[in-house]
């Protein structure tokens, strides 16, 4: 099967370019014309610069098919975007983009579906479908014209169990040559996958990390998240650490509020003594959210009484808190919820 020109990197181009006895420079030509902001195209033939004969060769070498967004739906609320994009094998993921006052965010699917079993997450639902190739998370960012100034990586999937294709989208996104999106502009969130947490502070340094936390008790956090009774707390804990002292980038611990399991004092205190025991010295900020109610769970998100209680306690303790804004509620709910629907 031919593979998707855009999967590679410019380095990668350059060098099947170099093989197949072509100048260097044409890698820079065909690389605008996949990854260039608002110019992409879709078709060989339309590389206007490129000889007839080298269009030819790479067309009978490679495929170049975009995604293509299937519905969109747009909040009336606040702008918020969700699109179902259908991926050339007829599946459907989900991306959204968010307007802040900064310029629109977009969050990006990295597999279809996801095996990690997280238990407040719609997205798991089916179980894993497949990973997403580079092309494909490329697609999602390029199919809607609008220009992006921040991209999560926080969608349907977990991104480090796809790991080669997310660094080279994350390589590709980057580059200068082509969308150039700065990597402090780029965030992966991770449910905790200890040994790529590392691994990704190297092979892509100065993009951010979340790590998606939810319960700072190691037998709660097993209860709603498979990948704890993988990973021990200590363990996830000392690779973002390390994810710091290798980037120097803030990091992100994402935490999900669910009424009466993980709102507590009990919760807050060890929280608080979690993050004092390993990210003493690093720069870290808690996200807390409202758990989304889904209804393959019961699930039930706490009151903002509790939420701000929550987060001053964690304040008053010298942890920088805040509480992150719903978004789109009118366009539902919550990331692999719209996708489930649509494909029921
Ligand atoms: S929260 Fe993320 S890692 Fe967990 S099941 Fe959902 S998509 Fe997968």
């Amino acid at each position: 099967m031919k593979q998707n020109i855009r999967n590679y990197t410019y380095e990668q181009l350059e060098n099947i370019l170099i093989d197949a006895g072509e100048k260097k420079f044409r890698a820079s030509q065909i690389f605008e014309w996949l990854h260039k902001r608002g110019s992409y195209i879709n078709s060989f033939e339309d590389m206007t610069n490129i000889s007839l004969s080298l269009r030819e060769k790479l067309e009978n070498e490679f495929s170049i098919d975009a995604v293509y967004i299937e519905k969109e739906y747009i909040s009336k609320i606040d702008d918020t975007k969700k699109y179902l994009i259908r991926l050339n094998d007829n599946n459907i993921i989900e991306s959204v983009i968010m307007e802040y006052k900064f310029g629109s965010s977009m969050c990006i699917s990295t597999q279809v579906g996801c095996n990690m079993g997280c238990e407040f997450c719609a997205s798991t639902k089916n179980g894993l479908i497949r990973n997403m190739e580079t092309y494909e998370m490329l697609g999602e960012v390029y199919a809607p014209k609008i220009n992006i100034s921040n991209i999560v990586l926080m969608g349907s999937g977990e991104p480090l169990n796809n790991y080669d294709n997310v660094i080279n989208f994350i390589k590709i996104i980057n580059d200068d040559k082509g969308y150039n999106l700065g990597k402090r502009s780029i965030t992966v969130s991770t449910c905790g996958i200890v040994p790529n947490i590392v691994r990704l502070a190297q092979d892509a340094k100065g993009i951010n990390l979340a790590l998606s936390l939810h319960s700072a008790i190691e037998e709660k956090r097993k209860k709603i998240m498979k990948i704890a009774s993988k990973y021990t707390l200590e363990d996830t804990m000392r690779a973002i650490r390390e994810f710091f002292i290798i980037t120097k980038r803030r990091l992100s611990l994402e935490y999900s509020l669910i009424k009466g399991f993980n709102d507590g004092l009990e919760d807050v205190k060890a929280l608080c003594n979690l993050c004092k025991t390993y990210l003493d010295g690093c720069e870290y900020y808690i996200n807390l959210i409202k758990v989304n109610e889904i209804s393959e769970t019961n699930f039930k998100k706490p009151s903002d009484d509790t939420v701000m209680k929550f987060r001053d306690y964690l304040n008053n303790n010298g942890i920088v808190a805040t509480i992150r804004r719903t978004l789109g509620e009118d366009i539902s709910g919550s990331c692999g919820q719209l996708r489930n629907s649509y494909i029921a």
